[in-house]
């Protein structure tokens, strides 16, 4: 179970004039880890409502396990929402907090309902807390117990929306990898809703990069990274952030080069192959791809800054008028250095045309 698709999902707010989402494919087998990840306002929240069926399309269908449930009330849907702010009854314990959404199910018996209840909170490392209240509760446990009462209902599918943004930053680590082993064990299909590229590219299986209510690419984490579909996917995903660099494409008898404001770049053949004489491209290459040499690199640049990442820095750099980084392995590259010769490893770039389509 658990195999969600939408199919060309629309939804507009105020008669139209927004547009929040908008011709959303998406398909999503069940034990699935999908994060729908794109910058605030995107569409991420209104995607996951919509399947949740909190919100109704405004056109495209949803269909769960091959049936359409598009007019499907909540309640009638096979689906568990875990919402972004931490939702508990504060005078309930926590056992009772867990088990909440169980009372409403009069064909369970309290056998089975208590039964439930245990197992979850086995699973989330909870047993201990049962009979207290949430208040008495660290954040990563209350976060922990709104999961419980999601997994008691056995759905078809998790929706998790940014459920960790109100933790602080190591519990967010740590719960990142619980919420995966959970997923693991469970082999339920999740849908989760994220801001954050990061905890997009650790938990997903399959990441949807949305961006202005578009689906902007759907890929494995690695997929994404390597063979971003556009330049906005590209600038998106990884931190620090690809260098983007403006070129216009040279062809002469010797070959074909880039040439930006502040240097002459050889194309590969493959690059070569792809472009046209006077064309103007963004020239895009990771910061790993940079590396930093005494001379005999593409380029000179200043040395602005070094900054430490624990076994890599990230190097900041300016050449002409263009800010560029590199990361290299701790270490490498000396603080008190002006000025660099670069050396890009050319046959990793992307080029993107003048729309933001990756053409190489
Ligand atoms: P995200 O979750 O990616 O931050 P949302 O799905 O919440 O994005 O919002 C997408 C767009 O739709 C935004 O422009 C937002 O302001 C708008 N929007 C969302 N919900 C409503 C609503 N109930 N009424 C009006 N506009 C809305
Ligand atoms: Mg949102």
């Amino acid at each position: 179970g658990g195999h969600i698709r939408l199919e060309g999902v629309r939804k507009t707010f105020d008669g139209g004039d927004i547009v929040a989402c908008d011709d959303v494919n998406i398909s999503m087998d069940g034990g699935e880890f999908v994060v729908l990840v794109g910058p605030s306002g995107c569409g991420k929240t209104t995607t996951l409502r919509c399947i949740a069926g909190l919100e109704e399309p405004d056109g495209g269908r949803i269909v769960v396990d091959g049936e359409d449930i598009t007019g499907l009330k909540s309640k009638d849907r096979d689906l568990a929402f875990v919402f972004q702010s931490i939702a508990l009854f504060p005078h309930m314990s926590v056992r009772k907090n867990i088990r909440f959404g169980l009372d409403m199910k009069t064909d369970l018996s309290k056998a089975e309902k208590r039964e439930r209840v245990e197992s979850a909170a086995e699973t989330l490392g909870l047993e201990e807390t049962l009979d207290r209240k949430p208040a008495a509760l660290s954040g990563g446990q209350q976060q922990r117990v709104s999961l419980g009462r999601a997994m008691v209902m056995e759905p078809a599918a998790f929706l998790l929306d940014e459920p960790f943004s109100a933790l602080d930053a190591n519990l967010r680590d740590h719960m990142r990898v619980e919420v995966k082993k959970i997923q693991r064990r469970l082999e339920t299909a999740m849908v989760f809703v994220t801001h954050d590229q990061e905890e997009a590219m650790t938990l997903g299986d399959k990441i949807v990069v949305m961006n202005d209510g578009y689906v902007q690419q759907i890929g494995t984490p690695y997929e994404i990274y390597n063979e971003p579909a556009n330049r906005f996917v590209a600038d998106f995903i990884g931190s620090p952030s690809p260098n983007l660099v403006e070129c216009t494409v040279e062809r002469t008898a010797s070959g074909v080069t880039f040439a930006s404001d502040f240097c002459r770049i050889p194309a590969t053949d493959e690059q070569a192959a792809a472009v046209q004489d006077g064309q103007t491209v963004v020239y895009g290459i990771r910061p790993e791809y940079l590396s930093m040499r005494d001379d005999g690199g593409q380029f000179t640049a200043r040395l602005d800054v070094v900054e430490p990442l624990g076994d890599r820095d990230a190097i900041h750099l300016t050449s002409g008028d263009t800010s560029l980084s590199a990361v290299t392995p701790q270490g490498e590259v000396s603080r008190d250095r002006n000025e660099v010769s670069v050396a890009m490893q050319t046959d990793e770039a992307w080029l993107f045309d003048e729309h933001g389509e990756r053409i190489v």
